[in-house]
């Protein structure tokens, strides 16, 4: 049968796919900006959590796409970094195992940053993600707390805490380079410590823990009131799990804090991550000399809810 998507390039920078639907019901979604070093396939929009700071909640239908993701890392530009995204990408570990071998063969300084909750990879998974290339995928991994019941109530799924302990396992099974990512809460707060010691004894094999400012959007915003931790009044949290990881000698990021959010000794671990095309700057920031370091905003930020202590540096 003839596919239904065709890619148009636009010009020699957007790859576009589109559909042989009739108008007006034709989609065109633009896969791969080349100026860009933020592309990210959003591969399905199914999930089976419900985080309570979940910025794109899940969906019940899966669109599938991988023909046409396959087809834009193929065309890529040179060395590029694609985020893999959902939802949950795992829930479909077949088809996108299956593109990531074909591109690999294909477009070998192609590599990928997936976002998965780490709870679909088995012991079955080692060997193939091996072949893969283990150097190809950075694993973006969230851990919430080192108390099961605290991981579980933030990620909306009883037993998430121990699946994910498995995931892990398989992982570090296949030598795979992990980024593990903890948004950091008000749920979370008095954890941070304890899990800056489990991470040391017992996930030391990851190449960085992020420690995460929360995103307003979706459930985020949803559950800010009660989720978000002003870290620009209450830092001392943060604090801690960095001392505590860096002396270990684990790498360790603080990912979307605003530079002045954070006190100087920590601006070093702070670098600039918002997406460019979701990044703001306030009217305070033209006065700030630190502007070019830092990564603003996100798009949707509200100054009347947030942080309470920003300024220009
Ligand atoms: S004033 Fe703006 S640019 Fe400067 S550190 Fe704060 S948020 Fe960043």
């Amino acid at each position: 049968m003839a596919s239904r998507w065709s890619f148009i390039a636009i010009n020699p920078k957007i790859l576009m796919v589109t559909s042989s639907w009739p108008s007006p019901v034709r989609p065109a979604h633009r896969l791969i900006r080349a100026s860009s070093p933020h592309n990210t396939f959003l591969v399905t929009e199914q999930c089976d959590q419900l985080c309570v700071m979940c910025s794109q909640p899940p969906k019940k239908y899966h669109a599938d796409l991988f023909e046409q993701f396959e087809t834009a890392a193929i065309l890529a530009p040179n060395k590029s970094v694609l985020g893999i995204s959902g939802g949950e990408p795992l829930l479909h570990k077949e088809k996108l195992f299956r593109m990531f071998e074909r591109v690999a063969r294909l477009r070998p300084d192609v590599t990928f940053h997936v976002l998965s909750n780490g709870q679909h990879s088995t012991k079955d998974d080692v060997k193939q993600l091996i072949e893969i290339g283990t150097e190809r995928i950075l694993w973006g991994i969230p851990l919430y707390s080192s108390d099961p019941r605290t991981h579980d109530q933030i990620v909306g799924k009883p037993g998430a805490f121990r699946s994910l302990e498995r995931g892990l396992a398989v992982l570090m099974q296949a030598g795979a380079s992990v980024e593990l990512r903890t948004v950091v809460l008000q749920q979370n707060r008095r954890h941070l410590g304890a899990l800056a010691d489990f991470v040391f004894t017992r996930l030391s094999f990851i190449n960085v823990w992020a420690l995460m400012q929360l995103e307003r959007i979706g459930y985020g915003r949803m559950n800010w009131a009660t989720s978000f931790l002003d870290t620009s009044i209450d830092f001392e949290p943060i604090s801690m799990a960095v001392d505590r990881t860096v002396a270990r000698g684990i790498s360790v990021a603080l990912y979307n804090f605003p530079l002045c959010s954070v006190p100087k000794e920590y601006r070093q671990y702070a670098p600039s991550t918002i997406s460019d095309w979701k990044r703001k700057y306030l009217g305070f920031c033209k006065e700030c000399n630190a502007r070019s370091a830092c990564g603003g905003f996100f798009e949707w930020y509200s100054h009347d809810q947030v942080f309470s202590a920003l300024g220009p540096l």
